[in-house]
């Protein structure tokens, strides 16, 4: 059974009860996790809280041995935790087993990162001042997280909450909090309180924690009705908050690129982890001369997934997370297949399949922008594609979304990519290498996709406040002082 981590300590809820996590390509219970409540919420921030007053003052080189140790110890873990994220969210576990090396990276980058810099030396306006900025941490942060790369979008917040100087309390999905209740003996290196784990259900502990008072920051990655819900009782404390929210990314594919490349891309980057990706690609846009050639292969390639039980081997698509993802996903192919989108191949349920959430991915066509297929982000194994007369109709329709995550377009014509990365609204823009990320480089959403970055600097940023120090080194009357002098 597996327990809450607060103050460094293994406990159950405070009320004793437990939820199932179920394996969504059996469908058996995985096994119990507590179902937290504010109580609960109560206990983790107030041994976040203690802790926080002696974290904030540690060196940066000593966080830095703590979070180098963790990665340590979790590299060493691969395998059992790889099991563990499979079992409880599905994804093939060759993708479980490259998250777990992303997030050991990712403290491993935050922990030199960390003890970089702590501010800037700012030009004086007088003689013989000092000035200077000092990036101190807010305090406690709630580090709210969903269900697809469980660990991953933890340790984006997480790493760079710590090195900050901050203490957290993290609170993963209820789909699939055990990968992250596991971690808590690998945080054992770090002081009493500096990371505490809840589990539970959003509003039953995730509200307590949004809006106790001694929680400074939200850092909250998750769907977009979820994410204003919690900007708005975030608003309403006055607390900080920074939001990783829902995508509708398009991908753009010209008519100079070798088209069986740009096929693999775009498939991949559709139906990883069957589509449950926030970056997605949602919306394809290819060149009318290549169109027909595109959908063939793009069809071909489809067909040849291996879908299967994702503990593989020789499986390139596992179930969905729930009943309710794929409920949501075949409705709304429904939807477009009504609206008259026609379906290529796919959206049925595979028939090989007793137990599992299992749903082959669909291609459709004959979409356009009035459909909510093209307007609303899927989350699932759907790939709509659009042919388009050229480099600025692909680009008006890649940018007529309310949101901004990400982008893609394949092309070898530096205008057509430069015109695009300069006319489309995404946090990240990727140029013939769609959906990689960069622990240094920033993350995050334009538009409805999201407020703040994380990874890189800027994601460092995100978990700093700022103070200006202003100092004379010369004691003195200054002439701007009483009594004033009346020119
Ligand atoms: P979700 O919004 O349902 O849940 C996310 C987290 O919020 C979970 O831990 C949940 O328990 C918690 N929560 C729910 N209601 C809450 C409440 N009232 N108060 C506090 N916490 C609450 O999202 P999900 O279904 O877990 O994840 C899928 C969504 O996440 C998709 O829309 C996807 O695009 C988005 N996402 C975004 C990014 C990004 O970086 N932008 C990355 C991954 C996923």
């Amino acid at each position: 059974m597996y327990k809450h981590w607060i103050n460094g300590k293994s406990v159950e809820s405070r009320s004793g009860q437990t939820f199932s996590v179920v394996n969504p390509a059996t469908e058996e219970v995985v096994d119990h996790a507590p179902r937290g409540n504010a109580a609960d919420a109560d206990a983790a921030v107030e041994a976040a809280w203690r802790a926080f007053h002696e974290w904030k003052h540690a060196p940066g080189l000593e966080r830095a041995e703590m979070m180098h140790e963790f990665a340590r110890k979790l590299r060493a873990k691969r395998n059992e935790i790889g099991v563990l994220l499979t079992q409880e969210g599905g994804k093939p576990l060759i993708e479980n087993l490259d998250e777990i090396e992303w997030v050991a990276a990712c403290f491993d980058y935050y922990a030199e990162v960390g003890r970089d810099y702590k501010g800037k030396v700012i030009a004086p306006v007088f003689r013989h001042q000092i000035n200077f900025t000092v990036k101190e941490p807010y305090g406690v942060v709630a580090c709210i997280v969903p269900w697809n790369y469980p660990l991953l979008l933890m340790s984006w917040k997480v790493a760079a909450a710590l090195v900050a100087g901050n203490t957290v309390v993290i609170k993963p999905s209820e789909n699939t909090p055990l990968s992250t209740l596991a971690l808590s003996e690998m945080f054992e290196p770090f002081p009493p309180g500096v990371v505490n784990i809840v589990s539970g259900y959003g509003p039953e502990i995730g509200e307590p924690l949004v809006v106790h008072p001694r929680v400074s920051k939200i850092a909250f990655t998750g769907g977009i009705e979820t994410g204003k819900k919690l900007a708005v009782l975030a608003a309403q404390n006055l607390k900080k908050v920074s939001l990783e929210l829902s995508g509708n990314d398009p991908f753009i594919v010209c008519d100079d690129v070798d088209l069986d490349v740009a096929v693999k891309g775009a498939v991949w980057a559709s139906f990883l982890n069957m589509g449950q990706v926030c970056t997605s690609v949602e919306r394809i846009y290819v060149f009318k001369s290549v169109a027909d050639r595109f959908i063939e292969k793009f069809v071909e390639l489809t067909k040849s997934l291996r879908i299967g039980n994702p503990m593989g081997p020789d499986v390139d698509l596992g179930p969905m997370v729930n009943e309710t993802q794929r409920r949501k996903v075949e409705t709304k192919l429904e939807r477009a297949l009504d609206q008259g989108a026609t379906l290529l191949t796919g959206g049925k349920r595979p028939a090989q399949f007793t137990k599992g959430f299992y749903l082959e991915p669909a291609v459709i066509t004959n979409v356009n922008h009035d459909m909510e297929i093209m307007k609303t982000e899927t989350f699932g194994p759907i790939a709509p594609i659009m042919p388009v007369s050229g480099i600025e109709e692909a680009v008006r329709l890649a940018d007529d979304s309310e949101f901004g995550l990400g982008a893609t377009i394949y092309t070898n014509n530096m205008e057509h990519a430069m015109y695009a990365m300069e006319n489309i609204h995404a946090g990240t823009f990727w140029i013939n290498d769609p959906l990689t990320d960069n622990d240094a480089g920033p993350f995050g959403g334009m538009r409805s996709s999201g407020q703040n970055r994380e990874l890189g600097t800027d994601g460092l940023e995100n978990f700093r406040d700022v103070k200006h120090v202003h100092l004379d080194y010369k004691i003195e009357s200054k002439s701007y002082w009483y009594p004033y002098k009346w020119k």
